[in-house]
């Protein structure tokens, strides 16, 4: 039997967003990630992290900072939830080879290496191309309204399948309210 995932954005979702930081002193989590990360868990699901992340590509931070912070979130929240943590380093603009979200190539490629049900799992960002690559890749998707990056989120809006104002918030409705089964 095929394993439901959730995937997570990182930056707006999980953690403030610092953008192109590779400092881990800068490194916040949001208010209630830990409990939401927990439900999510506890109701059977997969976690993954999924997150573009150009600052590398751009040559503004490396890809071991990249990971210095990832890892500075897994201490804060006491726990590794996550089952994995796929990364995109490309430019937008330049060939990313489908990795860079909105493309659906993080979502694909967990899929075929953890055995996902694409149809009974969400993806849960903050940004209008988190939403566009779940649609691309096939899985449900939780918007956000925790960004804090300006873009207009009307289009996105009708696009997911909820939106809510925090990660807490998604998990309820996810696990309570999605009538997945
Ligand atoms: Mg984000």
């Amino acid at each position: 039997m095929s394993n439901r995932a959730i995937f997570l954005d990182r930056d707006d979702t999980l953690i403030k967003d610092v953008p192109y930081s590779g400092d881990i002193t800068l490194v916040e989590l949001l208010p209630n990630v830990r409990e939401a990360l927990e439900m999510l868990k506890n109701h059977g699901f997969c976690l993954f992290m999924v997150s573009n992340q150009s600052g590398v590509g751009r040559g503004l931070i490396t890809a071991e900072q990249v990971h210095a912070v990832n890892q500075e979130i897994l201490r804060q929240l006491g726990k590794n939830y996550f089952k994995d943590i796929y990364l995109c380093f490309s430019v937008p603009g330049q060939d990313d080879e489908g990795c860079r979200k909105p493309n659906p190539g993080m979502i694909w490629r967990a899929r075929d290496e953890h055995d996902l049900d694409l149809a009974a799992s969400f993806l849960i960002g903050d940004k209008p191309s988190d939403i566009f690559c779940a649609q691309n890749a096939g899985c449900r998707s939780v918007l956000l309204l925790t960004g804090t990056h300006g873009e207009n989120l009307d289009d996105a809006k009708k696009a997911a399948d909820f939106f809510a104002d925090d990660l807490l918030q998604a998990a309820e409705w996810i696990c309570r309210d999605s009538n997945i089964t």
